[in-house]
């Protein structure tokens, strides 16, 4: 069959709350409750973050990547549970599954969100609108989980639209109303837009998308190179990535930059318990074992340096990577440099088979 020539129908889907939607659904008596799923309050002198919360967790102002000590300040009420990722896992590989049969491409990009290109089922964004009630119908009543879905004639405009009315959201943008939708967005809303390129923007006049599609290229291209053709792209809706099956990834890398050059080791100690928790998750998440641990710290002035320590066998223990990350830290620890950046990355990768080992 000849591609199709009319605009192409993406729906993406992110399931709502989905870690404390997963334990609502093992003890329905957590429903309506803030629910917070994330390292434990009181044990480690509160050290680790707030892996996802439920809406009524963020209605107190706790956020997912947030310490928990601090989550625990907004919301000493909350109901604090240790993440269960086995079962989280599970329950995604028989979401996913169900979301398939519905997509003639499909791509997954995360433990919760996937990518499905419609256009070969559905002759009309009216049809992808009554897909994706399906989809949702259907979710609930096979899982009891909610999602949120976005319909757009591309990946990018998918996925803001389907932030817009979370949870249990359907929006949908048509070819003629894409620029209408972008135009008052935040630049930060586009996925792959930090803090920093926020900020940048920001100083140079661009708060909007809509003022951002109004940059001459030539501009976006000195300012960022080639991944101001990307972010071009993307502010004028014309972007056009296909939606497609991803290829066994090499890597799983997680960093994080520091606002300030820390010396203070405890921070940045702090910082990689979250990356291990982590890259840890998004091993899971995509049903991989590894073998190699690595880690990456860069000093003030932009002296980088990594380290690895490969592993007798392959698992998917998140002891083993703290115990890795902790080792090969431990070279930079009496370092009197500041330090700007901390990354962690799990290699030597391979799908996991079977059931998961049981998680501590
Ligand atoms: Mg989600």
């Amino acid at each position: 069959m000849p591609p199709s020539l009319g605009p192409r129908i993406i729906l993406h889907c992110d399931l709502d709350a989905f870690y404390p939607s997963c334990e609502i659904k093992r003890n329905p008596s957590l429903a309506g409750k803030p629910l917070i799923v994330g390292a434990d309050p009181k044990g480690g002198h509160g050290r680790g973050v707030v892996m996802s919360c439920s809406y009524e967790a963020r209605k107190f102002g706790v956020r997912s990547g947030m310490p928990i000590s601090q989550a625990y300040k907004l919301c000493p009420q909350g109901i604090y549970v240790r993440p269960d990722f086995e079962f989280y896992a599970e329950t995604s590989d028989r979401v996913m599954s169900l979301l398939r049969k519905f997509a003639d491409r499909f791509e997954q990009t995360s433990i919760d969100e996937v990518y499905l290109d419609v256009g070969d089922r559905c002759a009309s964004f009216d049809e992808a609108i009554k897909l994706a009630r399906r989809v949702k119908t259907e979710l609930k009543s096979a899982e009891g989980l909610t999602v949120s879905v976005g319909i757009a004639p591309n990946k990018s405009i998918a996925k803001m639209a389907s932030d817009m009315n979370k949870p249990d959201g359907l929006t949908t943008v048509r070819p003629d109303d894409v620029k209408t939708f972008l135009e008052p967005l935040s630049v930060n809303k586009i996925s792959g837009v930090g803090k920093k390129t926020t900020e940048f923007l920001q100083e140079h006049g661009v708060e909007t998308i809509g003022q951002l599609s109004q940059i001459p290229a030539k501009k976006i291209t000195d300012w960022f190179g080639k991944g101001g053709v990307w972010l071009w792209g993307i502010a004028n809706g014309i972007e056009e990535t296909p939606v497609e099956e991803r290829p066994l990834r090499k890597s799983i890398s997680v960093e994080q930059t520091f606002e300030r050059d820390i010396q203070n080791k405890g921070v940045v100690k702090e910082a990689l318990e979250s990356l291990v928790l982590e890259v840890h998750e998004r091993l899971l998440g995509e049903r991989l074992l590894f073998r190699t641990v690595g880690i990456k710290v860069r000093f003030e002035g932009f002296q980088t340096f990594t380290r690895e320590k490969t592993h007798t066998g392959y698992v998917d223990d998140q002891d083993v990577i703290r115990e890795y990350v902790g080792s090969l830290f431990r070279e930079f620890e009496k370092d009197r440099r500041r330090i700007r950046l901390v990354g962690a990355r799990l290699s030597d990768l391979k799908p996991a088979e079977g059931r998961q080992t049981r998680l501590g």
